[in-house]
């Protein structure tokens, strides 16, 4: 089979691949250097949208309505624009097989790409409780979200519904909160079961956690936390009828969608670059530790300067940075110059229902939350502030304007000194607005 050759490759089609593409046009790259090798049937789009507006009864959002890079403000990028710009989007080709060494990317299909310099863009997949060995795990009707494909299945699942349809939510994540309000959207009877104490645990403390739950429950979602999934049963059709828990609760389920966490696609490369973390190790240019190789978005682990540690980051918001901080690099070592280290503040979001957060910074040391956290207050405006040696390290805000997001953003960066966490409390939002 014919052999293409590209002096940039961007393994991976998603949200870093379409921002790494904006980057290499802006340097002017020359028609015919860049190439997009995506899994995926279509071009790069701004993956939150799936478990968003995708699967909303109103004002769905559809391609090429989100296409990268309109999440971030920026000039959508349509097919066209790969075209125009001479940067070649290969899309539906797995790649199986990659060989550093030799520089060759070999595709399901066994066409052969070879190229001067990768760029690793393979993000996440999806935990399956198949995975786990959960009995009746395979049946129909149990879905996942990660790609298009498996959205258009879920929607085409909630579409099929019939009057009183029950669908059970797997994980209480923010996919988990993100589904569950999607589906109660659609007016199915929705139940969101986890086996943590409270939602969202990895960002949420329980007084956070607290409200979301509560506004769940007032939306008519069914909240079970602490309690463990451990099998499925089937209809004769086999299409899953009924959720079993380990408590010996039974939920009835038409539709069951799991959202259990995602693990890094760095599988083709094992062997043959240094990992950390479970991802690929870079330095602050997300630099691997082959030549000419780059890793960038969830498969990337990277050195958080702010920190002064290493870690990976699931967010679209590092996504798209990283993959230009990545293309930035690369110009430059070509040039001969230097670029400044990627020194990122860490920034997550979730929407559900009309609910809005954001957070900022790092969710480490003691907590304080500000505001009105009453599940049913109108205006749910709270935030939350994390404490660490004296100062205020993360930032959380539900429901906040864009200047208050800004602030909150800012006292992350700064890092204000705060030793009273009451008068913290009781400061809220006019803290943040005084950095
Ligand atoms: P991806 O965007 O996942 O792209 C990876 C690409 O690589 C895909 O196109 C895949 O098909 C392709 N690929 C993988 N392996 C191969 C191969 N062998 N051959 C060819 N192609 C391959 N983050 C937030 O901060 N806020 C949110 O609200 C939010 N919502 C989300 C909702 C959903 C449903 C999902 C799934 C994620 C969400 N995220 C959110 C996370 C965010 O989307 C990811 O962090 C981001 O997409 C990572 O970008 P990436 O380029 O590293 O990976």
């Amino acid at each position: 089979m014919a052999e293409k050759s590209f002096k940039y490759v961007i393994l991976g089609g998603g949200v870093s691949a379409g921002y790494a593409a904006r980057a290499f046009a802006k340097h002017g790259a020359k028609p015919g250097e860049v190439a997009i090798i995506s899994k995926e049937a279509v071009a790069p789009y701004e993956r939150p949208a799936l478990s968003k507006a995708y699967l909303f009864p109103e004002g769905t959002a559809r391609l090429p309505g989100f296409h990268v890079c309109v999440g971030s403000g920026g000039e959508r990028l349509l097919p066209e624009w790969y075209t125009e710009k001479g940067i070649s989007l290969i899309l539906s080709t797995e790649i199986v097989k990659a060989d550093l060494a030799s520089k060759t990317l070999t595709s399901a299909a066994g066409e052969i790409f070879k190229y001067q310099t990768l760029i690793i863009a393979t993000g996440s997949t999806v935990l399956r409780l198949t995975d786990f060995g959960t009995p009746g795990a395979d049946a129909k009707n149990i879905f996942y979200l990660r790609e298009i494909d498996e959205a258009d299945a879920l929607v085409a699942a909630i579409k099929a519904k019939k009057n009183g349809s029950k669908a059970v939510v797997v994980g209480g994540g923010y996919i988990g909160l993100e589904l569950s309000a999607a589906l109660r959207l659609n007016n199915i009877d929705v139940s969101m079961v986890f086996p943590e104490p409270w939602c969202m645990p990895r960002l949420f403390t329980a007084g956070i956690a607290a409200f979301y739950e509560g506004y769940y429950t007032n939306k008519g979602v069914n909240v079970i936390n602490g309690a463990l999934v451990v099998g499925f049963e089937t209809n004769e059709n086999g299409e899953v009828k009924n959720v079993k828990l380990k408590d010996g609760r039974v939920l009835e389920a038409d539709i069951v969608v799991v959202g259990v966490g995602a693990k890094p696609l760095t599988q083709l490369f094992k062997g043959q670059i240094e990992e950390d973390k479970g991802g690929i190790k870079t330095d602050a240019f997300f630099k691997t530790s082959v030549p000419d190789v780059y890793a960038v978005g969830d498969v990337a682990t990277f050195p958080m300067k702010m920190y002064g540690d290493i870690r990976r980051v699931e967010h679209v918001d590092h996504a798209r940075k990283s993959a230009e901080q990545a293309v930035e690099a690369i110009y430059a070592s070509e040039e001969g110059k230097s670029v400044g280290e990627y020194d990122y503040l860490p920034f997550f979001y979730s929407r559900s229902f009309d609910l809005s957060w954001q957070f900022y910074g790092d969710n480490v040391g003691e907590s304080v939350v500000f505001g009105d956290s009453s599940p049913a207050s109108p205006s749910h405006k709270f935030g939350a502030y994390w404490v660490k040696d004296g100062k205020v390290v993360g930032a959380f805000l539900e429901s906040g304007s864009p200047e208050e997001n800004k602030a909150l953003a800012k006292v992350a960066k700064v890092q204000p000194p705060a030793d009273n966490l009451d008068k913290l409390a009781t400061e809220g939002l006019t803290f943040a607005s005084k950095i």
